[in-house]
């Protein structure tokens, strides 16, 4: 206390004025309240939250917190390793606003022509191609945007990811950007990429299984033909949506969440917005702009399961977001292991995955319900399988061992071994998470399924309507915000680490 807190205190105060503004405005753009973000005058006003000076305070604070070998993690290092992640990371993204400007203007004019002479705008594309049913037509259009993104997009992705390589090795937190990203994510891509591996090994006999069913059935195409276009194309069919109306998905949500025992909008915190505004995004999000008071969940309602199971989702970060304590300090609240919150926010789009929730809160009856959840096995495993596969290729392009030409071709191998549909070179370096979101995303899964195996032990299978596990997940989950990573977090509540194990329990009990 006293005069060494003082700057720790310096950087909360001035990064949550900071990041209260920035959120509003993002709030403001993408709910249609007004046209476009005007995020440079908020960027000018609160330059020193985020400044060489911020960064230079908080790796001082991270570097003079750093115990020795075996000690425990002070409080100091926790908060000081989360705020100079952040800054680490508002740091590399000014560093590359100018590329990142080339490219979104890129992406706003580039247009797709096949051979045939169709054209189509580049940021459509992907759409039209998991909307076009006949095969041929569809590989011709994903063919020809390939070429386009090899010629023109490629090159400008690779020079920002060897820009990016620059600026972190550069900045004196570790030797190179594995170990920066090791240092301040706390986990071990290493051992990551082990797990992974070991994952595609446990299920390759289950893929080998669903796979094939779904191309058949799905695309009536044979194994040995499909690529990522086709994928796109079998995940987007609507066999199912009837089941999932819009006008009762938001009623049946808030019946959940208050037959769990929990207010569906946290006391008031959550502010559901629903209307319909022109400039308004089309997909559910949450924007929380003061945390835990103000958080707002976006959407326009209309129907289907992925829509079902965005709300959900959405609604899992926000009920985090508008549960948190509010004497956490600010790094808690606002920054820390996004696998945290992405695992509260799986554990609810996963009830799209539980037999008792959907007969329990959808259309779907005793006669379709089988087939929907064997359909949900195949649709997470394959989501798994990838992105191990995403992982395992990005500790090799980020771990400077294998030479920018010769990794498109591993990248290819890689993605299309995992997941059987064949990938393009030219996306190996645009179908890539920034800053190893792959690895938050995977820490989630296994999070989730953890939680779930928990819950199931503490509150029974169908603890989503026990009206004690609301108050539970309130107070032992959500109420801690993101000062745990999300492995600490498994330990204190369920008594065991993260793995795969409850994530592949979950696939065969959807599989049956
Ligand atoms: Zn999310």
């Amino acid at each position: 206390m006293g005069r060494d807190d003082a700057p720790l205190d310096a950087l909360r105060r001035r990064g949550e004025a900071f990041l209260e503004e920035v959120s509003a405005e993002y709030h403001a753009a993408h709910a249609g309240h007004k046209e476009g973000a005007a995020l440079q005058p908020i960027y000018e006003k609160h330059r020193a939250a985020y400044d060489d000076e911020a960064f230079a305070m908080a790796l001082e604070l991270f570097k003079g917190s750093t115990p020795a070998a075996g000690a425990p993690v002070s409080e100091e290092h926790r908060s000081s390793r989360l705020l100079l992640d952040w800054l680490l990371e508002s740091r590399v993204g000014r560093e590359l606003a100018a590329l990142d400007e080339r490219e979104i203007a890129w992406e706003g004019a580039a247009v797709v022509r096949t051979s045939d002479g169709a054209e189509e705008p580049y940021q459509r594309a992907a759409i039209t191609i998991a909307n076009t049913r006949d095969a041929a037509t569809r590989h011709a259009l994903d063919a020809a945007r390939a070429a386009l993104v090899q010629a023109e997009l490629a090159p400008m992705k690779q020079e920002k990811l060897e820009r990016e390589h620059e600026v972190v090795s550069k900045l004196g937190i570790a030797s190179t950007y594995n170990a920066t990203w090791e240092a301040l994510a706390g986990v071990s891509v290493a051992a990551l990429r082990a797990e992974c591996e070991a994952f595609l090994r446990d299920t390759q006999a289950m893929w080998d299984e669903l796979m094939p069913f779904y191309v058949k059935k799905g695309l009536g195409m044979a194994v040995a033909d499909v690529t990522r276009a086709d994928l796109l194309a079998l995940m987007r069919a609507p066999e199912f949506d009837a089941y999932f109306p819009a006008e009762a998905m938001e009623r049946e949500v808030r019946r959940q969440v208050t037959e769990m025992g929990t207010s569906p909008d946290a006391n008031g915190h959550v502010l559901y917005d629903t209307a319909d505004r022109p400039g308004k995004r089309a997909r559910a999000f949450c924007a929380p702009v003061r945390i835990p008071d103000v958080v707002h969940l976006v959407l326009r309602p209309h129907g289907g399961s992925s829509d079902y199971m965005t709300l959900m989702h959405e609604l899992g970060h926000a009920l985090h977001f508008g549960n948190m304590r509010r004497d956490l300090p600010f790094e808690f609240r606002w920054l820390g292991d996004n696998s945290v919150t992405e695992g509260y926010a799986m554990l609810f789009d996963h009830r799209l995955k539980d037999a008792g929730w959907l007969a329990r809160y959808t259309g779907l009856g005793k006669k379709e319900l089988p087939a929907f959840l064997h359909s949900q096995g195949f649709e997470e495993l394959h989501f798994v399988r990838r992105y191990c596969a995403k992982l395992i290729y990005e500790t090799e392009l980020h771990g400077g061992g294998v030479s920018w030409s010769a990794l498109p071709d591993l990248f290819v191998e890689t993605l299309t071994n995992a997941t059987g549909f064949r990938y393009h070179a030219a996306d190996a370096f645009v179908d890539v998470d920034p800053r190893y979101y792959a690895a938050r995303y995977l820490r989630a899964w296994q999070m989730q399924a953890v939680l779930d195996e928990s819950l199931r032990e503490r509150f029974d299978a169908d603890w989503w309507r026990n009206p004690k596990a609301g108050p539970w997940i309130v107070g032992e989950l959500f109420g801690w915000g993101q000062r745990e990573l999300a492995d600490e977090q498994s330990r204190r509540v369920a008594g065991k680490g993260l793995s795969f194990a409850p994530v592949i329990a979950g696939i065969e009990r959807m599989i049956g």
